[in-house]
């Protein structure tokens, strides 16, 4: 009986065998030479639609005849609902026993059953896949490893059963016993270094944010930490190292952080390029959009994942349209930081293009197009910074702008007169200060009206920006107020200045009778305690002009009007 059934054997699997040689893939021989086989050519498929194959078939030679060998370049079938069947074979061609071991390179796969066969005995069977806890792997990994002991001599056929709500994508690589470890090693090395760079990033932003308070620092903070939290899920490090124990938790996480990442771009892409001044339209329309995502993220908990990937797409590239939009509106209206943004954007989408066509099968699998995703997001974050730095200097500018005449504003004029100030307590240095002030300026505003008052100011802003030279700088200090802080300036240097200026505006300004006070006063050799010291002193000293009857230059003179030592300074007049 026992020798029947052995015949019987023998006879079936020469039959599933020969089957085999008509119509699979050859075996992959294995020899103990350093490999690492790309899989593709040696692979026979099954697409199983209606899920009705299971372990128990896998010794049918119906079944086996069913399988048909890859002729493509890549085993990537899209959005499918079918069990697909991968089967191949290894033979050991050396001289001694080999281990090898067969990855999967999409860690995405939900379902990942695996059978191991030597002839028609069963060796080894995993049930593992992206639904299942991590710990069902055979080697802990962000990928699906599998490996395998192969005596001298031996063939062993691997049967492999995928199923998945993502898209079905089946790269397989096999490595030889010295070939896995330094390709692992390589590979999270640059992780580190890909994820390390977001963390800093991360946390760049966040101290720059808390020094500056500016919104668009705090978008961009939001957007970096959900993108890399969805790229270590879509890299399965985040369900290797963050959750391994939930992989219900991993299925949310991707549709959940996704969505995360576009709301948060939106915001960020707005607040940077100032979109609700440059377009109300596009405001309006990235507000809708992003209720839209919210919706989105209330539906994840109660929708399966595969019914939520067309949502999300269609959302996808509906953002992706208003990103691109945003940008090329923004850069029409001369918003500096638009070209950055542009430029960041390019290459993410040349990254992410690559990236799908090798996962739909036009273009061969690389590294480059492998990781051509995370290589073009990666540059993306870079030019991002970059536009956010333009953006943040446009702001800190503007914040220091005043509208009316294009001079500097008080704001700066007090951090530049405390720098400044700082900059000349060393032995030796010069710095001089002008205060002035539009003489009998309420008369000609009520003689000739505000706007009038306004048009006159702005020409007295021409007569400084003709005037005042590097390294001088003129601010607006107030109303008719205004200020020149002169650097490595003497005081002889700054009551010439002044005097240049006074008559400049007698005579360029368009308005008979407009003429305006100048108080000049000068530190040398650390004189005067605080720059509100040197401050107050020069409106002293413009005090001084308006009592000497307007239309003139004062200078301060410390033995005069105050405590302050050293009275060897001139007067001047005009
Ligand atoms: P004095 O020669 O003593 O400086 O006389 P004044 O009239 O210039 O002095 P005062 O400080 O009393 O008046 C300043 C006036 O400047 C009051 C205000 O109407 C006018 N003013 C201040 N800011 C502006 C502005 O932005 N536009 C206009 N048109 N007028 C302004
Ligand atoms: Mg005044
Ligand atoms: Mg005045």
């Amino acid at each position: 009986m026992a020798r029947l059934n052995l015949a019987l054997l023998m006879v079936w699997s020469i039959v599933t065998f020969q089957g085999h040689q008509v119509l699979a893939a050859a075996p992959l021989p294995i020899d103990g030479t350093p490999t690492v086989v790309e899989m593709t050519r040696h692979l026979d498929i099954l697409e199983d639609p209606e899920a009705q194959y299971g372990r128990e078939h896998i010794l049918d030679p119906l079944f086996n005849a069913r399988f048909e060998p890859l002729y493509r370049e890549s085993a990537n079938y899209g959005f499918s609902q079918s069990d697909w069947w991968v089967r191949f074979r290894v033979e050991n061609d050396g001289d001694l026993p080999q281990k090898v071991t067969f990855k999967l390179d999409y860690p995405l796969l939900d379902i990942v059953d695996v059978w191991v066969f030597s002839g028609t005995r069963e060796i080894t069977s995993w049930e593992t896949g992206n639904r299942r806890l991590f710990g069902s792997r055979p080697i802990k990994h962000r990928d699906f490893l599998f490996p395998l002991t192969l005596a001298v001599g031996e063939t062993q056929t691997v049967y492999m059963r995928v199923r998945t709500q993502g898209p079905v994508n089946i790269g397989l690589t096999l490595f030889g016993e010295q070939t896995l470890l330094p390709q692992v090693e390589t590979e999270y090395l640059v992780f580190g270094a890909y994820f390390g760079g977001f963390l800093l990033l991360a946390l760049c932003v966040l101290l720059l944010y808390l020094m500056d308070r500016q919104i668009a620092f705090l978008w961009y903070l939001t957007y970096v930490l959900s993108y890399s939290s969805y790229m270590m899920a879509f890299n399965g490090l985040a369900f290797q190292y963050l959750w391994p124990n939930s992989p219900e938790f991993g299925q949310v996480s991707r549709p959940v952080l996704l969505t995360l990442s576009i709301f948060f771009l939106l915001q960020f892409s707005r607040s940077l390029l100032g979109i609700k001044r440059v377009s109300p339209f596009l405001h309006r329309s990235v507000t809708v959009l992003q209720v839209l995502l919210v919706g989105i993220l209330l539906a994840v908990p109660f929708t399966a994942y595969g019914n939520l990937v067309q949502p999300i797409s269609v959302l996808n590239l509906l953002a992706l349209l208003h990103i691109i939009s945003m940008g090329v509106v923004a850069h029409r209206k001369g918003e500096q930081a638009a070209k950055y943004y542009l430029l960041a954007w390019s290459i993410f989408l040349l990254g992410l293009m690559l990236y799908y066509l090798k996962v739909f099968g036009l273009v061969p699998h690389n590294f480059v197009t492998h990781y051509g995703f995370q290589i073009g997001s990666f540059i993306e974050f870079v030019f991002l910074s970059a536009a956010l730095g333009v953006r943040v200097k446009q702001l800190r500018y503007q914040s220091h702008i005043d509208e009316l005449t294009g001079l500097a504003n008080r704001r700066y004029f007090d951090e530049e007169l405390d720098e400044e100030f700082a900059i000349s307590s060393r032995p030796q240095a010069e710095l001089s200060l002008m205060i002035v002030d539009v003489d009998h300026f309420k008369r000609f505003n009520d003689e000739y009206g505000h706007a009038a008052g306004d048009k006159v100011l702005r020409e007295i802003g021409k007569a400084f920006k003709a005037q005042i030279r590097r390294p001088g700088s003129a601010y607006r200090y107030g109303g008719e107020e205004f200020a020149v802080i002169l650097p490595r300036t003497t005081a002889d240097e700054a009551i010439t200045l002044a005097e240049r200026l006074r008559q400049h505006v007698m005579e360029e300004v368009p308005f008979d009778g407009v003429t305006i006070s100048i108080g000049v006063v000068s530190r040398r050799d650390g004189r005067f305690l605080t720059a509100s010291d040197l401050f107050v002193a020069g409106d002293e000293a413009l005090y001084k002009a308006k009592a000497a009857g307007r239309n003139c230059v004062a200078v301060y003179i410390p033995g005069l009007t105050s405590k302050m030592e050293n009275p060897n300074t001139d007067s001047v007049m005009a």
